[in-house]
C-alpha cells in the first residue's frame, strides 16, 4: 500500500474577463494520484474571487454569474469609495474561498456532473489556489 502525503501544492489561473467561471478540476485532480484516503481542501487566497463545486455547463455558468448579480447589485456599498469592487468581495464571501472534497482510492470524489469551479468576480487577474492533501 502507498500513501502520499504532501504538505501542499500551489498552482495559478489567468482569468481573462471581469467576471468568469474557470473548471479547475483538471489541475486538482492529479495531486490526489496514489493517495488511498484523505480530504483534498481547494483554498484560494483572495477576498474578490470564490471557489464552487457545480456543473461545468456553460448556460449554468452564466446562470451562476447572473444569480451573484442578483443577489449582489451594483451599488453605493461603503467599500466602493476605497476600491470600488465591494461587489466583488461580497459574492466572494457568499459564494466561499474554499472547499473541501473526500479523496477515495487517488481519486476526488466527485459526482458525474461535480467540477471545482473558480468564480472571479474582478478580474481579469491572476489568481492563486492552494490544494492540500491530508
Ligand atoms: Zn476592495
Amino acid at each position: 500500500m502507498m500513501v502520499v502525503f504532501m504538505a501542499h501544492t500551489e498552482f495559478t489561473v489567468k482569468t481573462s474577463e471581469k467576471r468568469q467561471i474557470v473548471d479547475i478540476t483538471d489541475k486538482v485532480a492529479p495531486l490526489v494520484k496514489g493517495v488511498k484516503d484523505a480530504l483534498c481542501t481547494i483554498y484560494i487566497p483572495h477576498t474578490s474571487a470564490a471557489v464552487i463545486i457545480n456543473e461545468h455547463e456553460p448556460n449554468l455558468e452564466k446562470d451562476f454569474l447572473d444569480i451573484f448579480e442578483k443577489l449582489v447589485p451594483k451599488a453605493a456599498w461603503r467599500h466602493n469609495k476605497i476600491d470600488n469592487n465591494a461587489e466583488a468581495h461580497l459574492k466572494s464571501s457568499i459564494a466561499g474561498i474554499s472547499t473541501s472534497i473526500p479523496v477515495i482510492d487517488g481519486a476526488l470524489a466527485l459526482g458525474n456532473w461535480q467540477k471545482i469551479m473558480l468564480c472571479e468576480f474582478d478580474g481579469p487577474r491572476t489568481r492563486r489556489v492552494i490544494v492540500m492533501v491530508r
